[in-house]
């Protein structure tokens, strides 16, 4: 048997308060040495996952070695976008696919962790705190597809959970977790108050969690093309006509962003009006007469001239 020493825990580590907490609980098993941390970043993550350089920040204070999984380029991107164009387990309350997002998330740290020998994959879920994906069905679901079955260690609720593979080998000791159930947080504020942490306030989901946001999406979803890293980047900034191929500024910093955002992908063309007024991408030069019209519709001055630069 391997020794509580020789035991390696990777805790994803979204920044909540929960994915803190395992954290925590596995530096006070296992030693910080034998902890080590990895963040997703998600194409449409903000919102669960919070902020990476806070994420940072805590694991730097934590002393915990901190890894990256970057979702919003290459090939992790491709791979995202074929789950959310047809999730297997379906949708939320807006495109958000949940349980499709969490198996993506764990087959991903499965080889990671792999990688790094670590003995233990580690999550700060608590079930029946989401109602999409940590109902105890889902989590068991979501671990068995992800080829990951009695191997994802909960710490904060455990103890009403399966033993795992790592508590019935001796590797972590189960009397020292957690039986946390549902949506009350009381227990959690209890342990951030033991172990003198800081946390973000609770985030309701990541931007697919929100319709309105969603409607800049789902054209693009319907596109027969791959979508890329320019695509998911334009969709979180401006106003969005023609399933994307006009997009407008809504104030000074979209107008700066969506310029930059074309110029460095070297897509489509600017139109920049004569006069105060939001800034346009197009993809296609035959949509200037429209871009222009757009332009004068939500613009405050008359504008008599257009400047159409090519990125
Ligand atoms: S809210 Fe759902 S889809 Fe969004 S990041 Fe979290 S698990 Fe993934």
């Amino acid at each position: 048997m391997q020794s509580k020493q020789k035991a390696k825990a990777l805790v994803l580590l979204s920044g909540g308060l929960d994915s803190r907490l395992a954290l925590m609980m596995m530096k006070q098993q296992l030693g910080s040495k034998n902890v080590e941390a990895l963040h997703f970043i998600l194409p449409f993550g903000e919102g669960c996952c919070s902020d990476r350089f806070c994420v940072f920040g805590f694991a730097q204070k934590q002393h915990i070695r901190l890894h990256f999984a970057d979702c919003t380029k290459g090939r992790l991107l491709t791979d995202y976008m074929k789950i959310l164009r047809a999730p297997k387990h379906g949708r939320g309350a807006a495109l958000n696919p949940c349980i499709d997002c969490r198996i993506f998330m764990f087959k991903k740290t499965k080889k990671i962790a792999k990688e790094l020998k670590a003995d233990i994959i580690v999550t700060g879920e608590v079930a029946g705190e989401r109602p999409m994906s940590q109902k105890k069905k889902t989590l068991r679901l979501i671990e068995s597809r992800a080829g990951l079955k009695g191997k994802i260690l909960r710490p904060l609720s455990a103890k009403i959970l399966p033993e795992t593979g790592a508590e019935k080998k001796g590797l972590i000791d189960r009397s020292r977790l957690e039986a946390i159930e549902g949506r009350q947080r009381k227990r959690q504020m209890e342990l951030a108050r033991k172990f003198g942490i800081t946390y973000p306030n609770p985030a309701g989901g990541c931007l697919l969690c929100e319709k309105e946001f969603c409607k800049k999406v789902a054209p693009l979803l319907r596109l027969k093309r791959k979508l890329d890293e320019f695509d998911i980047a334009m969709a979180k900034v401006g106003r969005h006509f023609e399933s994307s191929g006009i997009v407008l500024g809504k104030n000074k910093q979209e107008n700066e962003q969506i310029a930059m955002l074309a110029k460095t992908h070297k897509k489509g063309f600017l139109i920049i009006p004569g006069k105060p007024g939001p800034a346009a991408f197009i993809r296609k030069r035959s949509y200037k007469n429209m871009a222009e019209e757009l332009i004068r519709k939500y613009s405050k001055h008359k504008i008599t001239y257009f400047h159409t630069l090519s990125s």
